[in-house]
């Protein structure tokens, strides 16, 4: 459903708005929103539900990766499945937040300047393409939000151990919502640490609780993967308030880790690591190593840190300066 601006005497007080779409309570509205990045203008597709009663506004994105199809699909269908009467306060979700990356199945970067959009909040309206379109999620998505929860997996040449992200701020009535939302969506790790220029930092430097969910990768979407997101999704909003308890049965057993390492690789080349996703390796211990085109190890790859293996570059082709592995303990 696409809901057309209605003018002003529809804007009673609990109407929710985002550009032209609007949802009075107990609505839900859908639309692809333009946002103008300067040298090109992308359409997100934005689900926006107002609840019946009112209560905290949760703000979502998936897409933030273009490639990471499992948090696209599960964001959709729990935006596109939530039921507005048994809600209490309000979703805004944006299902495809960099479109131009989602179109070129872009690894990483926004093909429109090759940058990093989850390095670039709270971004800047005035800056290139991504920087912008940092600033425009930034501005209506993350930060008029009561809670945030940012949806990806493992990248198109990724493969990962399911995990949640999230970081202190020192101020423990939002450090107390984001444990909350975080241990009720509940995959298999939860991995403590900021990251500089993501949506999750940007939002908890706001004061505004905030959970990364990751789950699978490789360009795959398969129905376990999504199924395990949305269930997890669902939860989350449980814990935010935000709809009734989904009752999905078990959950996984959560471990929390700290710190965490990632590993570049210093050599272009073939890569071959020796260990595989949710293994635990021992500091020193060789994880991989880059051959050159005929088979000759050109550099070994040794554990800096022990701790579980969180995600791994899953392509042969490697290149200087790309991620090869994360460790977290
Ligand atoms: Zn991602």
């Amino acid at each position: 459903m696409s809901r057309g601006h209605t003018g002003a005497m529809s804007d009673a007080p609990r109407t929710l708005a985002l550009e032209h779409l609007r949802a009075a309570p107990g609505e839900r509205a859908t639309g692809m929103v333009p946002v103008n990045l300067g040298s090109a203008t992308v359409q997100i597709p934005v689900v926006i539900i107002n609840g019946a009663r009112p209560g905290p506004r949760v703000g979502a994105t998936a897409g933030i990766h273009g490639a990471e199809y499992v948090s696209i699909a599960a964001l959709r269908r729990v935006a596109m499945s939530l039921d507005p009467a048994e809600m209490t306060g309000s979703l805004v979700a944006s299902l495809v937040s960099n479109p131009a990356a989602f179109a070129a199945r872009s690894i990483y970067v926004d093909p429109l300047d090759g940058r990093n959009l989850n390095r670039t909040f709270p971004g800047d309206p005035a800056g290139g393409p991504t920087e912008r379109l940092a600033a425009w999620l930034y501005a209506n998505i993350i930060v008029p939000s009561n809670r945030f929860i940012d949806c990806h997996c493992g990248d198109m040449n990724e493969a990962l151990v399911s995990f949640n992200g999230i970081e202190e701020t020192g101020d423990p009535d939002v450090d107390r919502v984001t444990l909350a939302m975080a241990q009720a969506y509940g995959l298999d790790y939860l991995v403590y640490g900021p990251t500089p220029g993501s949506t999750t930092t940007a939002a908890a430097a706001a004061g505004i609780p905030a959970v990364l969910g990751e789950v699978g990768g490789q360009g795959l979407w398969p129905e376990q993967d999504v199924a395990l997101h949305a269930a997890g999704l669902r939860r989350a909003l449980h814990a935010a308030g935000l709809i009734p308890d989904p009752g999905d049965g078990p959950r996984r057993t959560t471990r929390v880790l700290h710190a965490e390492a990632w590993l570049r690789s210093d050599a272009t080349g073939f890569w071959h690591p020796t260990v595989g996703v949710g293994e635990r390796v021992e500091e020193g211990q060789v994880v991989g190593e880059v051959q050159n085109a005929f088979g000759a190890t050109i550099r070994l790859v040794h554990a800096p840190m022990p701790g579980v293996v969180l995600f791994i570059v899953s392509s042969l082709a490697m290149n200087t300066g790309d991620p090869l592995l994360a460790i977290a303990d």
